[in-house]
C-alpha cells in the first residue's frame, strides 16, 4: 500500500488553520472516538475490495493517484468545507480557483494581461467543474446558445458523453469517421461540413481510447473556409500540451494550436494528480459568460466581485477541489521543463517501449504507428476476430490473477490490418489496452512486461 507521508504534516497544518480561527469562543467538539474509530476499520475493510489503482502494476484504466499534496491539501480544506458557488461560502477558496484557471489557461497560451483570469473582464472565463463532462456539457451548451439549432460534429472516437450531452441540449449530434490512428478523417468532415448546419466540431485531443489527436490545426484551417465553433476536448490530453516537443511532428502541431480554439476542456483529475470530482472549462471568449446570467433569490451575494455561480452551471461545488489544485500546482507549477512535465514524459516513455516490445513479439499486433501518448493498444494474433478476442480476455484475466492489471477495449478490426487490402472491414476485435499514466510505470515497466510475457504463455499453452 502507498503510505500516505504527509499526515503528519497534514496535522501540523490543521493546527496551524485552527489557528486562524483562535479568536472565536470555544466550542464543545468532542465526539465518540471509539465509535468512530470501529466505523473507519470496517470502511477500511470494505475499501480493501478495489483494484490497487494506486500501485504501479495497476497499468489499466485512467487512474492516477491524487499527489499526496493535493490529498493533504483537501483533507485540510474539510475544516471549513468551502463552496465555490459564491465568495459568500468560499472566500480563500474562489480566489485560489480564480489563481488556478488562470494558471491552466496559461499552459494553453491564453495570456490574461488584459483580464482577471476566471473573472473575465476581457480575455478568456473559466471555472472547475466536477468533471469532464460537465466541463463539456457547458461548453456545448454555449455553443448551442451561439448557433441554434445548428449541429455539433464529432469524430466516432470522441469520448460517448458528447453524443449524450447534445441529446440533453436536443442538438443534434453527427460522428465522423475515424481513420485508422484513431483520429478524425479530415475528408470526412469535409463531407459533413458540405451538407451545412454544423454550428460546433469537436476536436479531441487525447482519445480515451487509445489517446489519439485528432488533426486540430487542419480542422482550425477548415473553420476559415465553413466557419464553425471549435470545442477542444482535452479532458484526457490537456496537460501533455507542456510535453508536444517531444511528442510526434503531427501531436505537437496540434497542441500548439490549441490556443485557438473556442473553449477548451481539460481533467485536473484524469492527469493533474487530483482527486476525483476536479474538471475545467475555458472560453477564449468572455463574453459567453452572459448566457450564464441569473437571478437567484436565494444567494445572498454580499460583495460586488466576480462569484463563480455567477458564470457555472452548477450550483454549490466542492471548494476543496480548488485548494487541492492549487496546492500541487504550487508544487508542481505547469512548466514545460518541471518535475510535472517530466512525470507525463516518463509514463509517454513507458508507453513508447511498451509498444516496441509488442511490436517486436510475433504473439501480438500492434496499432500501424505507435502510441501518441500514454496508452498503448494491442491485439493477441490469432486466425479469426473471434479467436483474437477470446485470447486478449485470457490475457486480461492472467495477468490480473499476477497482480498486473490491463484494460479492454473493443477497436475496428480494419485498424490492424493492411489498410490496401481491408478497407471494408468493419468488425471490431476486443484488443488489450494499458494506461501508463503514472511517472513509476517507467521503471516497472520490465516487470510489467515479465508479468504480461508470462500470463499469455500460460494462456497460449492451455
Ligand atoms: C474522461 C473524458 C471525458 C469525461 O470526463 P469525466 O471527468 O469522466 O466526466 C470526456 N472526454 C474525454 C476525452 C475524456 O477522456
Amino acid at each position: 500500500m502507498i503510505p500516505h507521508p504527509v499526515s503528519e504534516l497534514l496535522a501540523r497544518a490543521e493546527k496551524r488553520l485552527a489557528g486562524e480561527f483562535s479568536a472565536l469562543p470555544k466550542v464543545d467538539a468532542s465526539v465518540d472516538l471509539l465509535q468512530i474509530e470501529a466505523v473507519l476499520e470496517k470502511t477500511a475493510a470494505r475499501l480493501g475490495d478495489n483494484y490497487p489503482y494506486f500501485h504501479p502494476l495497476y497499468a489499466g484504466q485512467m487512474l492516477k493517484p491524487p499527489h499526496p499534496v493535493a490529498r493533504a491539501a483537501y483533507a485540510l480544506a474539510m475544516a471549513v468545507n468551502p463552496n465555490n458557488h459564491a465568495r459568500d461560502g468560499g472566500r480563500a477558496s474562489s480566489e485560489m480557483e480564480i489563481e488556478v484557471v488562470r494558471g491552466i489557461a496559461e499552459m494553453f497560451g491564453w495570456s490574461c494581461e488584459s483580464s482577471s483570469g476566471g473573472s473575465g473582464s476581457g480575455g478568456f472565463l473559466g471555472h472547475l467543474t466536477s468533471g469532464g463532462t460537465m466541463a463539456n456539457l457547458e461548453a456545448l451548451w454555449v455553443a448551442g446558445q451561439l448557433a441554434p439549432g445548428k449541429r455539433i460534429v464529432g469524430s466516432e472516437q470522441a469520448h460517448y458523453t458528447h453524443g449524450r450531452i447534445s441529446g440533453v441540449l436536443k442538438l443534434e449530434f453527427s460522428a465522423v469517421e475515424a481513420d485508422a490512428r484513431g483520429r478524425m478523417r479530415l475528408d470526412a468532415l469535409e463531407h459533413e461540413l458540405h451538407k451545412g448546419e454544423v454550428g460546433t466540431v469537436v476536436v479531441t485531443l487525447g482519445t480515451t481510447a487509445i489517446g489519439a489527436i485528432d488533426p486540430l490545426e487542419e480542422i482550425l484551417g477548415l473553420r476559415e473556409k465553413y466557419g464553425f465553433r471549435v470545442h477542444v476536448d482535452a479532458a484526457y490530453g490537456g496537460y501533455f500540451r507542456l510535453i508536444r516537443d517531444q511528442l510526434e511532428e503531427s501531436t505537437r502541431r496540434a497542441f500548439e494550436a490549441i490556443s485557438q480554439a473556442d473553449s477548451i476542456v481539460v481533467d485536473p483529475h484524469k492527469h493533474g494528480l487530483q482527486p476525483y470530482g476536479c474538471g475545467c472549462v475555458l472560453f477564449r471568449d468572455a463574453g459567453v459568460g452572459r448566457f450564464y446570467k441569473h437571478d437567484s433569490p436565494y444567494t445572498y451575494f454580499t460583495s460586488k466581485e466576480l462569484h463563480l455561480g455567477e458564470i457555472s452551471l452548477e450550483c454549490s461545488r466542492a471548494g476543496a477541489a480548488a485548494v487541492a489544485l492549487w496546492a500541487t500546482m504550487q508544487l508542481l507549477p505547469l512548466t514545460r521543463d518541471g518535475e510535472f512535465a517530466q512525470g507525463l514524459a516518463a509514463g509517454r516513455r513507458a508507453a513508447v517501449e511498451l509498444d516496441r516490445r509488442l511490436l517486436e513479439d510475433a504473439r501480438f499486433e500492434t496499432l500501424r504507428r505507435g502510441p501518441e501518448l500514454d496508452i498503448v493498444v494491442w491485439k493477441v494474433k490469432a486466425k479469426t476476430g473471434e479467436q483474437a478476442s477470446a485470447r486478449a480476455q485470457a490475457i486480461f484475466d492472467a495477468c490480473a490473477k499476477r497482480n498486473l492489471h490491463l484494460a479492454l477495449v473493443q477497436l475496428p478490426e480494419r485498424w490492424f490490418s493492411d489498410p490496401d487490402t481491408a478497407e471494408d472491414v468493419q468488425e471490431t476485435v476486443t484488443c488489450l489496452r494499458s494506461v501508463l499514466m503514472k511517472p513509476e510505470h517507467e521503471p516497472w515497466l520490465p516487470r510489467i512486461w515479465s508479468e504480461l510475457d508470462a500470463a499469455t504463455a500460460e494462456v497460449l499453452q492451455a
